[in-house]
């Protein structure tokens, strides 16, 4: 290969490499962000059940004291009862008896409701501190793992842009210049002629530059997307198989130049990436 294109070869793969951990080091901090806001999710959540449990708790005792207010009630009602001087009176008393015992059973059944209640508040509480405890203790670890990564990557980015200015002084001012204008439009800036083919897009290539291209004497730009032109010689496919002679026939069928009228004159716009 022609020295040149080697060496933007290896500067295409420092660039892609310094794209990664460019990404890679705009992406750390969400890491711990994310631990930050299951933390702070978790916190709100116990909260919240604590004040359930809180305010459930009021409320049960509020039902027990109406119980007690009334049980008295109803002791006293049935002391007065028997004091009473007429049935309509011992009656009356009995109504308002009743009454008060089915107020009773209506609190009970609320306290019941509440204690139901209270049962699954406690168990959210319970889970909600679980996790935050989890959390809690993941975020340290998040927190030195990034700082860590993070460290690790600037150290790497340093190192990748000390090779990479190393391999720009090497590469002359006009392939530079190209490989800067096309690496950021096409994300590639160099493809391989393969097959008489651009493998980038595809476009077909004239014998004669294929040649050029193959003889790597210079550098070749693809006429349809622009990129350098870089050729493998182990990549080449194996020649087609030797047609099978016949006899007395066709005399002028030949293997080489098959391709020759599809590859020339392709620059007709075409398929571009
Ligand atoms: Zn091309």
């Amino acid at each position: 290969m022609h020295p040149d294109l080697e060496r933007l070869k290896s500067l295409q793969e420092v660039d892609r490499e310094i794209q990664r951990l460019t990404d890679e080091i705009a992406t750390l901090p969400r890491r711990v962000a994310n631990v930050e806001a299951k933390l702070a999710s978790a916190k709100s959540q116990i909260e919240q059940e604590k004040s359930k449990i809180k305010q459930n708790d009021a409320a049960k005792r509020g039902f027990e004291s109406e119980i007690q207010s009334l049980q008295q009630k109803i002791s006293k009602y049935r002391e007065q009862s028997l004091d009473v001087k007429t049935n309509e009176q011992y009656k009356a008393f009995l109504h308002e008896i009743e009454f008060a015992e089915k107020q009773v059973r209506d609190y009970e059944e609320k306290i019941l409701v509440t204690m139901v209640e209270a049962e699954s508040h406690e168990k959210n509480l319970k889970s909600a501190e679980a996790e935050f405890k989890t959390q809690g203790g993941l975020i340290e670890k998040e927190k030195a793992e990034v700082r860590a990564r993070s460290e690790e990557d600037e150290k790497a980015l340093m190192e990748w842009q000390a090779k990479r200015g190393e391999l720009r002084a090497g590469i002359p001012a006009q392939p530079l210049e190209h490989y800067d204008r096309i690496l950021p439009a096409r994300k590639t800036a160099l493809a391989e002629a393969i097959a008489q083919k651009c493998s980038a897009c595809n476009v077909m290539l004239r014998p004669q530059k294929y040649d050029e291209i193959r003889s790597n004497s210079q550098i070749m730009i693809c006429d349809s997307c622009s990129r350098f032109l870089f050729y493998d010689p182990s990549h080449e496919p194996p020649p087609a198989p030797p047609k099978p002679t016949r006899k007395r026939k066709s005399k002028s069928e030949s293997t080489d130049g098959v391709e020759g009228e599809a590859a020339s004159d392709t620059d007709q716009p075409s398929v571009s990436p």
